[in-house]
């Protein structure tokens, strides 16, 4: 066992405190990677504060994880020592599946093993990344190409691969009218990575504050939510609406802005159900699906995608100490885009 400083938090909604945290012994094929920044994601902020139901605590969240390689096991033949790796939302799967073999491991028939907040198959609680290393397999580890640096890659493994899987499989890309909705972590992201993909993007936001930034951000058009207007101008003009919503909302007035088969796809996971007026989905024969993280091929494929276009998420890099007011910030839709915290700063 390594012990390693971290971040934890010991019940619903009680304050973060420096604590120390136990990695197991490599294995044949795990990775040592010492983690240099960790993304604060929304999902931290869910289960932190227990809206997903029971979580098991104490708690250590993170899975946006980018740091560099420091020891391998025997058999690894993917990863070498100083190599740059990401750690996502998932650290294991049943690898048997039909969705695992298929390359959709997060949608393994037995339930992909979460970063934190899962029994991994030591039969242990999994600790995130808000802790100064982490020990994970290497095909559930990813590589973090050179030309992205590891502060802005961080966001990617999460926010990244979230907007990524979901704009791929609903063929985002020229000629195609995309919308994302909630200028927060994931949204951002998405809009940097729609525009790169070549489609036409349109940030819907509560309120007008961040337009120049979406507008800097690559779409070429911002509308309020708020501006009962909006509805009104915007009605049938999108092929694929991507909500990136934290909270509970009416997903009638969005389907209304959904093209003949539109699609909206929510990504959002708000602890109360989402509420679909009928007509709003029937007249248009539009969907309304769902979509979770990607594949380890597939974050693979984005994180290259990004280095290849020059995407990285917009970090505001703060201390262990800040954590707790990070997440008031997040809540409070005032994150400009993605708090990483400096795991160098994690000891007590
Ligand atoms: P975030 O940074 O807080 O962004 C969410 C954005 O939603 C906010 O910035 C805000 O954008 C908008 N919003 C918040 N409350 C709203 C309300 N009441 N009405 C309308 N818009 C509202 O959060 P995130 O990290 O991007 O995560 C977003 C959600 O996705 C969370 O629920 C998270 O758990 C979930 N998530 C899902 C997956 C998945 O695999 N499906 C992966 C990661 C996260 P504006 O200020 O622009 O309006
Ligand atoms: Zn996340
Ligand atoms: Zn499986």
């Amino acid at each position: 066992m390594l012990t390693v400083n971290a971040r934890s938090t010991a019940s619903a909604g009680a304050p973060f405190e420096a604590t120390t945290i136990e990695r197991r012994d490599l294995g044949p094929h795990d990775v040592l990677i010492d983690i240099a920044y960790a993304g604060i994601c929304h999902s931290d902020i869910h289960t932190a504060r227990g809206e997903w139901g029971e979580t098991l605590f104490p708690l250590t969240p993170g899975h946006e994880i980018a740091g560099t390689v420091s020891a391998v096991g025997p058999e690894v033949t993917k990863f070498a020592v100083g190599d740059r790796a990401g750690v996502g939302c998932m650290v294991d799967s049943c690898r048997e599946c039909e969705h695992c073999r298929a390359g959709e491991e997060q949608y393994c028939l037995q339930g992909n093993i979460g970063t934190y907040n899962a029994i991994g198959k030591d039969g242990r609680p999994t600790e995130g990344g808000y802790a100064e290393k982490i020990v994970v397999d290497e095909n559930y580890t990813l590589r973090i190409p050179e030309g992205i640096s590891l502060d802005v890659a961080a966001p990617l493994l999460c926010a990244g691969i979230t907007l990524y899987s979901p704009l791929r499989h609903w063929n985002a890309g020229p000629g195609t009218q995309v919308a994302i909705v909630g200028l927060g972590g994931l949204g951002h992201v998405g809009v940097k990575l729609a525009t790169a993909m070549g489609a036409e993007v349109t940030v819907l936001s509560q309120s007008l504050k961040k337009q120049e930034d979406g507008l800097r951000l690559g779409a070429e058009h911002y509308a309020a939510t708020s501006d009962p207007d909006t509805f009104a101008s915007l009605a049938g003009s999108f092929d694929l609406i991507i909500s990136t919503i934290s909270a509970t909302v009416d997903m009638g007035a969005y389907l209304g802005l959904l093209k003949l088969d539109g699609a909206l796809v929510n990504v959002g996971a708000p602890e109360e159900p989402l509420s679909v007026p009928a007509f709003a989905l029937i007249g248009g024969r539009r969907s309304l699906a769902g979509s979770m993280i990607g594949g380890i091929a597939e974050t693979q494929e984005m994180l290259d995608f990004c280095a290849e276009h020059g995407v990285g998420a917009e970090v505001e890099v703060i201390s262990g100490d800040q954590i707790d007011e990070a997440y008031e910030r997040v809540v409070a839709s005032d994150v400009r885009y993605r708090f990483v915290i400096d795991t160098s700063t994690l000891a007590g």
